[in-house]
């Protein structure tokens, strides 16, 4: 089993790349870590898995971004088993 807590892939690939993406969205200080969430958080999914937000126990690794989106702070977890899911096929880490 790899460690997932030390896997890059998981910050390599931007599940919301793709709404953000048109080039007019404002985002500065975009930081991604991969964390153990210290207490319950919510999961959201990658937007290609039309997916519902979820809990995400405390304790559970978690893809977690955080950026200043258009002056608002924005930060957003999404767990790893959904990110597992999006790497899969028919998915293959595809944006919508
Ligand atoms: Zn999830």
């Amino acid at each position: 089993m790899t460690n997932r807590l030390n896997d890059p892939t998981y910050l390599w690939h931007d599940p919301f790349n793709y709404p953000w993406g048109d080039g007019e969205t404002d985002i500065r200080l975009r930081k991604v870590r991969i964390v153990k969430t210290r207490k319950p958080a919510t999961c959201v999914p990658p937007p290609i898995l039309n997916g519902h937000p979820h809990e995400i126990p405390a304790g559970t690794e978690a893809r977690y971004e955080s950026a200043l989106v258009e002056g608002i702070w924005s930060k957003c977890y999404t767990c790893l088993d959904c990110m597992d899911i999006w790497f899969s096929p028919p998915y293959e880490g595809k944006g919508a």
